[in-house]
């Protein structure tokens, strides 16, 4: 298998014909896509290509940007008075599904804020599945709601699970989260028993405040045949400074963990982002990695784009500039014609390399 595990087609050629939208009256969400389009053109299934010819074709949907934590590397300072409304499920599944038949889309992560604090998951899930059958489609979570969701989300239709862990000594995943790490290792327990294939556990480092439990995570991680990786701190958003002033490039986490494991380097495959270590070590054995967005940017692997609850687009994590796609709903009708000029723009502008120019935060990019 290659490194892209599902390199699957989707969507041939269509006519989407205009139609008055058949919403259910239900909050539950359904997919119309193409009978609620405005567009009478035929689409052909044509990738998004930027302009320097990296295919976009991975989609990171924040579906909330609300969360039950309070990261000191995220800090989240949403006013909920200066919040714009968000799309609606209905409009993130048919914009989805336009992108699944039309644009190539390939990988769909659901994030937020917490994703498992969106009221209707569950059906959103469903319908998303429902539209876009043969889509790989994870979530990234910190696990606090899972213990009690693990088994429905695996039945709607979620294939693989990334969940944040910044410590596992209790008083420091406090401090640094404001959360009780009891509850995350419940979550990855029922993730586990419901499942999933095994989760990939991921920990921003920052110096002094849980640098210190590196090894103490990544033995924890091993014993459970979790792969974990260790971030480098962005410095965008609201922490951008804290996040500078705490910052531990890789080369240290690298040696952190060399000082106590023996690393075996991994063959890189191709849209990785993390460096990966196989550490066999006797009665210690597993896959470390390690993912250097700052000091050995990937960007030029780059396929992804995000977009935010509230309906913006932004072709790169590290570079403000965003297109708004809320406004290709009108009346309720989905414009896919709109949704196409805008999106080839946007990405077509896309920067080789980001700029760090980024004032939003990370709770409402997604990660
Ligand atoms: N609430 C979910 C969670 O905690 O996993 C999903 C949203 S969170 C914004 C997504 C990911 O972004 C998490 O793994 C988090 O650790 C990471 N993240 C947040 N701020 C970051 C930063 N400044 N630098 C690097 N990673 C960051």
């Amino acid at each position: 298998m290659t490194c892209l595990e599902h390199d699957i087609g989707a969507g041939d050629a269509t006519i989407a014909i205009g139609n008055t939208a058949e919403r259910m009256a239900s909050d539950v969400p359904r997919f119309h896509t193409s009978r609620s389009s405005l567009s009478l053109t035929v689409h052909a299934n044509r990738p998004l290509i930027d302009g320097h010819g990296r295919t976009i074709d991975h989609l990171r949907l924040s579906v909330t940007s609300a969360c039950n934590l309070r990261c000191l590397y995220c800090r989240p300072t949403i006013r909920t008075s200066a919040c714009r409304a968000d799309l609606s499920d209905a409009q993130r599944v048919e914009l989805v599904k336009h992108l699944y038949d039309h644009r190539g889309l390939r990988q769909l992560r659901l994030t937020g804020g917490e994703p498992l604090m969106h009221p209707a998951i569950i059906p959103l899930i469903e319908s998303l599945r429902h539209a876009a059958p043969l889509l790989p489609l994870a979530m990234t979570t910190n696990a606090l709601f899972l213990a009690s969701m693990a088994v429905r989300l695996r039945e709607a239709g979620i294939d693989r699970l990334n969940i944040s862990l910044d410590a596992i000594d209790p008083s420091r995943y406090r401090a640094l989260t404001g959360g009780r790490v009891e509850d995350a290792i419940r979550g990855i327990d029922a993730a586990l028993a419901a499942g999933f294939p095994s989760p990939k556990l991921n920990t921003v480092v920052l110096d002094g405040i849980n640098d210190d439990q590196i090894i103490e995570l990544a033995r924890w991680a091993m014993e459970r045949a979790l792969e974990i990786r260790f971030l480098e701190a962005m410095p965008i958003g609201p922490a951008a400074e804290f996040n500078r002033k705490h910052f531990v490039p890789a080369r240290r986490m690298k040696a952190i963990l060399a000082s106590h494991f023996r690393l075996a380097p991994l063959e890189h495959c191709d849209g990785e982002t993390a460096m990966r270590y196989v550490v066999n070590d006797g009665s210690v054995r597993g896959t470390i990695g390690i993912i250097a967005p700052i000091s050995e940017s990937f960007c030029g692997q780059c396929r992804r784009m995000r977009l935010t609850a509230d309906g913006k687009l932004f072709p790169c994590l590290l570079d403000s500039r965003h297109i708004d796609l809320k406004d290709c709903w009108q009346e309720g009708i989905f414009d896919s014609d709109a949704v196409d000029r805008l999106i080839e723009q946007a990405i077509f502008g896309k920067n080789a390399h980001g700029s760090l120019h980024q004032q939003t935060g990370m709770i409402t990019l997604g990660g």
